[in-house]
């Protein structure tokens, strides 16, 4: 018998669902929410709205242009490129150019510098190389601050801002088939060489906007939260928002970024409106500093441990013990629904699916309860309710963000049955017939998914007799392993694509950069110069990402619209490697140890180092 009477059992929380009308009730809300253009209702900050993606944050340096060489480039100064190009400088590789259209290094968390940025995945697993630079993170969950401090800390540790062009954007790749190198140019009139290319752009880089009529009329003040104009609102990422003190403000933008920026403003501005269409789920955060016992008491290897560890237990591998307790490790099983990882195959399908759908339930109820604890108004706590399934959306967590909306100077403004805000006049935002005045728009409304600009068109890549990569992809990225691709040699790409993926991307980011750099550090001592996979192997990893796809569109379908699902039912599956991270990283390894030479096409004599910058003379 149960000793505690009033002990809530998981029996009890079955006992009280009904799945069937749970259904109903998200398929409503999902149908409220589509909308017949899809990922077309946005805009792109370019042109018209390139103001929004402007630099606020480093003045313009003019600089002449370069002509020279090097051995490699690394395209992106986020942690992807600077973990290769750490890896790399442990290789020997000194001819070495990081280039980033940010002002200096740390990619995401260079130009997110919202009040409130902190990275909701604990810091000790995601920020990286934190022994080899000597760095204890001071908080469980990192400040932005904190971590694009320990990326500049990284750059200089590894002697990486020696040759690095920032502000500088690669506008054409094109391979040299005489020489087996690439030519490279920018939008800053550079045209140099490299003989290998690391293309790691990051996939959610280029903020975008609602497609909201009258947007462009907008006669106030307005701007990004990854363009943030402290300049007008004051303070820094730990709020004091002045500025904003006689202000109406408009945020608009419920997401992950949206939960962090709402309480500076809510606490500083005169009268904060949240402009909301889906609701986030919002969980417990549970911030705490470090405890300085538990830091010292750490053994050598602790920090590859943890971040195995974590990795692990949310790819659903057995783990001894999790050591990363958190709401992401709560959660693994839901997780799985859009992400990789392992699925226990002793059990059938539907059964699988049921069990899941249970505990989806049972999270989502709790989830929804704890909005109703918090939030005072009823009809407020009501419309703050997320209805879909957990993983449609990306988790949330916050301590402040609910309680935010129980201040009187802050409303929720509900546009689910407006599939957004209705227009922009020159002085207010309008949903429906009510015009809402405000002095500023801050859009929280994130970014362009895609891998880098290979794969938009941007930085176009010409690789043998002139094919371009987006001719040899047009009917899907084409890669061995995500790193390289037929007919483009020398030239490696990190992203989640045909590879692992992990809500800890950083740590995704570090395999790919020590795969990149032992498969370059091989060529090199074995005096090889060109790196590229054959067709036939090339067809075999595709056909293997294909064949072993954890099919997810009827889940997709389900789900309430967003760039998971491409703003409609557009499954993901295919995009990375589904049996998951930790069998990725045994096949590569594997890989590295049978079959590194067969990508090994060609070798040259060395060229005198005195052509190649960086050299050792
Ligand atoms: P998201 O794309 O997740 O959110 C955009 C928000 O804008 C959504 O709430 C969306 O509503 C809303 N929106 C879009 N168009 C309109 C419109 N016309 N009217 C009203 N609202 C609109 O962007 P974020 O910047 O929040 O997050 C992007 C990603 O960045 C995250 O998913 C996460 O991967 C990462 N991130 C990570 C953090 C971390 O701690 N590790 C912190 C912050 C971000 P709807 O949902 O209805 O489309």
């Amino acid at each position: 018998m149960d000793p505690n009477p009033h002990t809530v059992t998981t029996n009890d929380l079955i006992a009280t669902l009904n799945l069937e009308e749970l259904r109903a009730k998200y398929r409503h809300e999902r149908d409220r929410r589509l909308r017949p253009d899809g990922a077309a209702q946005y805009r792109r900050t370019s042109g018209e709205f390139g103001y929004y993606a402007k630099d606020p944050y480093t003045e313009r340096i003019p600089r002449e242009p370069k002509s020279d060489r090097v051995d490699v480039l690394v395209i992106g100064a986020g942690f992807g490129g600077l973990l290769t190009a750490a890896r790399l400088r442990e290789q020997g590789v000194e001819s070495l150019r990081l280039m980033d259209e940010a002002g200096d290094v740390g990619g995401t968390w260079y130009w997110n510098r919202y009040p409130g940025i902190h990275c909701d995945i604990e810091s000790y697993v995601y920020m990286p190389l934190l022994e080899e630079v000597g760095y204890m993170p001071k908080w469980r969950y990192a400040p932005g601050e904190e971590i694009r401090q320990h990326a500049v800390a990284i750059a200089e540790r590894f002697d990486l801002y020696r040759e690095a062009l920032f502000q500088t954007r690669a506008t054409r790749l094109a391979w040299d088939e005489v020489n087996e190198e690439w030519m490279v140019e920018t939008d800053r009139g550079d045209s140099f060489r490299a003989r290998f290319v690391i293309t790691s752009s990051g996939t959610l880089t280029q903020p975008k906007l609602p497609g909201i009529p009258g947007i462009e009329t907008f006669r106030g003040h307005t701007f990004h939260t990854s363009r943030w104009d402290y300049g007008y609102t004051g303070g820094n990422q730990d709020g004091g928002l002045t500025g904003l003190a006689d202000k109406r403000v408009a945020v608009v933008g419920t997401g992950a970024t949206g939960l962090q920026v709402v309480p500076h403003v809510g606490a500083d501005a005169q009268e904060l409106f949240v402009f909301q269409r889906t609701p986030s789920t919002v969980d417990v955060r549970d911030n705490r500093p470090t405890d300085p016992e538990w830091a010292a008491s750490l053994k050598p290897g602790w920090q590859r441990e943890r971040m195995e560890n974590f990795l692990a237990v949310l790819a659903g591998e057995p783990v001894e013990e999790s050591l990363v307790q958190d709401g992401w490790t709560a959660t693994t099983s839901l997780q799985r629904q859009i992400l990789s990882g392992a699925v226990d195959t002793t059990i059938p399908p539907e059964e699988r699916e049921r069990r899941d759908e249970i505990t989806d339930a049972i999270t989502m109820n709790r989830l929804r309860a704890r909005v109703d604890e918090v939030v005072e108004d009823p009809a407020t706590a009501e419309a703050l309710k997320p209805w879909y399934r957990y993983m449609c959306k990306r988790p949330g967590f916050s301590d402040t963000y609910l309680q935010t909306f129980n201040r009187p100077n802050v409303h929720l403004v509900d546009t689910a049955d407006t599939g957004g805000i209705t227009r922009m006049t020159e002085t207010s935002v309008v949903v429906g017939d009510t015009e809402y005045e405000v002095d500023c728009v801050i859009f929280a409304t994130g970014f362009d998914v895609g891998i880098s600009g290979v794969m938009s068109g941007t930085l176009p890549v010409a690789g043998r007799d002139g094919r371009t990569l987006l001719e040899a992809w047009s009917k899907g990225p084409r890669t061995l392993h995500g790193f390289t691709s037929n007919g483009f040699p020398n030239l490696f790409h990190l992203s989640g694509i045909q590879n692992a993926n992990s809500v800890n991307f950083a740590h995704i980011l570090l395999e790919q950069a020590e795969h990149i750099a032992a498969v370059i550090g091989h060529a090199r001592n074995r005096g090889y110069h060109v790196i590229e996979p054959s067709a036939e192997t090339e067809d075999a990893w595709v056909r293997t990402v294909h064949e072993t796809a954890h099919d997810n569109r009827a889940f997709q379908a389900e789900c309430t619209p967003g760039y998971y699902n491409g703003e409609g039912s557009r499954s993901i599956a295919g995009a990375s490697y589904s049996p998951g991270p930790i069998a990725f990283h045994r096949l590569l390894r594997t890989w590295r140890e049978e079959h590194l030479d067969e990508v090994l096409v060609s070798a040259r004599a060395e060229r005198p180092a005195a052509e190649t910058v960086g050299a050792p003379r």
